[in-house]
C-alpha cells in the first residue's frame, strides 16, 4: 500500500509529536534543523538566502500637495494594485486545481477590500484632513487591523477565533503595505538573483511575496518566522512548495549555496546532507511528484473503496467566497455549510432578506447537490458584536463552553431561529437543502426546535411563499458526550445525525480545543473518542438514521481507514482534503479497515493506536 502521508495538523501524525529540539549534528557532519511542517512535501536544492525587503516608511503626515493631486496618487495606486492582483489571478490559473483553491479566495478578498470599503471610506477622510496617501493607508489599515484583534472582553479571543482574527489583521495589514509599495513605486521582493530550483531562506515572507513565487524555480521555502495557520502558510501550501516555518536561527546555520533536503511534512531542513541522507530524498521527490499528479486527477474519479463500497465526501463551507473551490474540488454537496459568518463581523443582526440571499446563491450555485445548513452555532469562545448589542450574547459566564451555546442560545431566543429557519426554507426552493443543529444535549431541543421549523414553514405556506413540497431534513450535530450516549434516542427526533469531533473531543476529554496548555490531551485518538464515534455510527445505523462525520479528523489521511472501519461512510471536510481523502479511500478494502478498527479498539491509549495506524500504513 501507498504510504499515505497528508497536510499539516495532521492529528494522526501529531499524536505521538513529542517536543522536538531545534538543532541535531549527525556524525558525517550534516545538520539538522527543526521547524513548523507546512506539509507540500520533499525538495532538494541549493540554498538562496534572500535577505529582508527594506521596510517602507509612509514618511510625514501632512503632504504639502493637494488633496485633489494625493487622491489621484491614490486612485492610481489603487489601480496599480488592482492589476497586479489580476494578474496574480491569471497565474494561479495556471498552478494545480489544490494551490487555486487556497490562493484564490484571499486575492478576491484583497481587490473587494480597494473597491468600496471600509479601508476605502477610511483613507478617504484622512486624505480630506490633509494626509499623505502613504499615511491615509499606514493609518487605515492599522485602525482596521487593531479593531480585528480588539477583544471584547478581558479573556480576549482564544485559539481559532484568535487565529482568524489576526489573520484578518494580516489581510489589512498586507493590502495597506501593497498601496504603500505601489504609491512609491517600490518593488516587491526580488527574486531575480535567485537561481532556479533553489530553496528559498529567508527570516520572513510576506503573504503577497509568497504568492509571488514560481513553484517551477523555487523548489522549497525555510523561513524563520511564521506559523502553520497564517496566509504566508497557507499560500506556500496551496502553490504546494514544500516549506518549512518557524525554525529558530536559520540564517546562523547556513550559507548561500549549501546543500538543503527540506521535508515539509517532518518539518525538517537538513544543511549538508549526508549521501545517504541524499539519496533517500531523492526517492521521496520522485515518489512525491507522482502522488501530485495522481491527486489532480482525482476530482473525475469515483469516491469508492478498492473494495467497491461508496463513500460520501463532502465539504465544508465557512465563507461563500470558499464556493468555487467546492465545485473544484470534486465534493459531492455541502455537508456543513457554518453561517457564523453571517454574525461574526456584523454590526446588525442580518435580517432573514440578507440571510435569504446568502443561502439561495449557496443553494443556487450547488446546483442538484445538498447543502446541509447549520443554524447559527454561538456561544462557547466565540464572541459576536451583533449578538451582544442585541442583548442576546456575551454575557460573564465562568464556562462559555458548557453556557448558553448553539441550540441552547436560540431555543432561549427563538426569534433568532424563526428567523434564520424562515431565510433558509424559502432558499430551499432553489435546490436540495438539509438543516442542523448544533449542541444538542437532550430530544427535548430537537421537539423544540421542530414545532419553531413546523410553525416557520406553515407560516410561510400561508403568505403562498413557494418553500417546495416536503421540508428539508432536519438533523443535529452530535458533539456532545450527552447526545452520544443517546445518538439511538436522538436519532428518533432527529432525520439525520453530523459527528462533530472537533467538540466532541473537547467535551469527552474535558481538553479545551482552543488551548495550547491542553492540546496534547487533545486527542481525537484517545480509545474514548474513537469508541465513541463507532458507537454513534452503530446507533445511526441501528435507526435508520443516516449518519456523517464533520470534524476536523474528517480531512486526516490516517485516520481515513479507521474511520471507515468504524462505520462512517460519509465525511464533510475543508474542500482542499477531498482530493486526498479520495485518492486513500480509493486505494483501501473494507475488510482491511474492519480489522484495523478491531485492532485499535482492543488498544488502551493513543499511542498504542497510533502504532496501529503506522502499522497498517507501511503493510
Ligand atoms: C465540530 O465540533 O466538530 C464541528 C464540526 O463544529 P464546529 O467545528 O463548527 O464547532
Ligand atoms: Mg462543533
Amino acid at each position: 500500500m501507498q504510504a499515505h502521508r497528508g497536510s499539516s495538523g495532521q492529528s494522526g501524525e501529531n499524536a505521538a509529536r513529542v517536543t522536538r529540539s531545534r538543532l541535531s549534528v549527525d556524525v558525517s557532519g550534516e545538520r539538522v534543523l527543526k521547524g513548523e511542517p507546512v506539509g507540500s512535501g520533499f525538495a532538494i536544492g541549493p540554498a538562496f538566502i534572500a535577505g529582508e525587503a527594506p521596510a517602507i516608511e509612509p514618511g510625514s503626515r501632512l503632504s504639502h500637495l493637494s488633496r485633489e493631486e494625493e487622491l489621484s496618487r491614490f486612485h492610481e495606486a489603487v489601480e496599480r494594485s488592482i492589476a497586479q492582483l489580476r494578474k496574480l489571478q491569471h497565474r494561479i490559473a495556471r498552478l494545480p486545481e489544490e494551490s487555486q483553491v487556497e490562493i484564490g479566495p484571499l486575492l478576491e478578498v484583497y481587490q473587494r477590500m480597494l473597491g468600496p470599503s471600509r479601508l476605502q471610506k477610511g483613507v478617504l477622510s484622512r486624505l480630506e484632513e490633509g494626509l499623505t496617501a502613504e499615511a491615509a493607508v499606514q493609518e487605515a489599515t492599522e485602525e482596521l487591523a487593531g479593531l480585528m484583534v480588539a477583544t471584547p472582553d478581558e479573556n480576549g479571543l482564544t485559539g481559532e477565533d484568535a487565529a482568524a482574527a489576526e489573520r484578518r489583521a494580516g489581510e489589512f495589514r498586507e493590502i495597506g503595505r501593497r498601496l504603500i509599495r505601489n504609491l512609491g513605486r517600490e518593488p516587491f521582493l526580488s527574486l531575480a538573483a535567485m537561481p532556479d530550483g533553489a530553496i528559498l531562506v529567508a527570516e520572513t515572507l510576506r503573504p503577497a511575496d509568497a504568492a509571488m513565487i514560481d513553484p517551477a524555480r523555487v523548489v522549497a521555502v525555510v523561513l524563520e518566522d511564521g506559523g502553520t495557520t497564517g496566509h504566508t502558510a497557507i499560500m506556500l501550501r496551496a502553490l504546494g512548495v514544500p516549506a518549512v516555518l518557524a525554525v529558530a536561527g536559520v540564517l546562523d546555520h547556513m550559507h548561500d549555496g549549501v546543500t538543503l533536503v527540506v521535508d515539509g511534512y517532518a518539518g525538517t531542513v537538513t544543511v549538508d546532507p549526508s549521501a545517504r541522507t541524499l539519496r533517500q530524498a531523492r526517492k521521496q521527490v520522485a515518489a512525491y511528484v507522482q502522488e501530485r499528479q495522481q491527486l489532480g486527477r482525482m476530482r473525475r474519479l469515483a469516491s469508492r473503496m478498492a473494495s467497491g463500497e461508496k463513500i460520501v465526501l463532502q465539504a465544508n463551507l465557512e465563507l461563500p467566497a470558499e464556493l468555487p473551490l467546492i465545485a473544484q474540488s470534486g465534493a459531492a454537496g455541502i455537508g456543513l455549510l457554518r453561517t457564523e459568518f453571517l454574525f461574526i463581523n456584523a454590526e446588525t443582526l442580518p435580517d432573514e432578506a440578507a440571510q435569504y440571499d446568502i443561502y439561495a446563491a449557496i443553494v443556487s450555485t450547488m446546483g442538484a447537490d445538498t447543502t446541509t445548513i447549520r443554524v447559527l452555532d454561538w456561544g462557547g469562545e466565540k464572541q459576536a458584536e451583533a449578538l451582544a448589542r442585541a442583548g442576546i450574547a456575551g454575557r460573564d459566564v465562568v464556562n462559555p463552553a458548557l453556557g448558553l451555546r448553539g441550540i441552547r442560545l436560540l431555543l432561549e431566543h427563538p426569534e433568532l431561529l424563526e428567523t434564520q429557519f424562515s431565510a433558509i426554507l424559502r432558499a430551499a426552493a432553489k435546490g436540495p437543502v438539509r438543516v442542523l443543529l448544533p449542541m444538542v444535549t437532550v430530544a427535548s431541543e430537537i421537539i423544540a426546535a421542530r414545532e419553531i421549523y413546523d410553525r416557520v414553514a406553515r407560516r410561510l405556506k400561508r403568505k403562498g411563499i413557494d418553500i417546495g413540497e416536503s421540508l428539508p431534513p432536519l438533523g443535529i450535530m452530535i458533539e456532545t458526550p450527552a447526545a452520544a450516549l443517546t445518538a439511538g434516542v436522538l436519532a428518533q427526533y432527529a432525520d439525520f445525525l453530523a459527528i462533530g469531533s472537533n467538540d466532541l473531543t473537547m467535551y469527552l476529554l474535558a481538553a479545551d480545543r482552543a488551548s495550547s496548555e491542553v492540546a496534547a490531551l487533545y486527542n481525537p485518538l484517545h480509545p474514548a473518542v474513537l469508541r465513541m464515534i463507532g458507537d454513534i455510527v452503530m446507533a445511526g445505523l441501528m435507526e435508520r438514521c443516516p449518519v456523517s462525520l464533520c470534524g476536523e479528523i474528517a480531512s486526516d489521511t490516517a485516520l481515513t481507514p479507521l474511520l471507515i472501519g468504524l462505520g462512517c461512510r460519509s465525511f464533510s471536510m475543508s474542500a482542499s482534503a477531498v482530493p486526498r481523502v479520495k485518492q486513500v479511500i480509493r486505494s483501501l478494502d473494507y475488510d482491511a479497515c474492519r480489522q484495523l478498527a478491531r485492532r485499535v479498539l482492543a488498544e488502551t491509549d493513543a499511542e498504542g493506536i497510533h502504532k496501529q495506524l503506522k502499522r497498517f500504513r507501511t503493510v
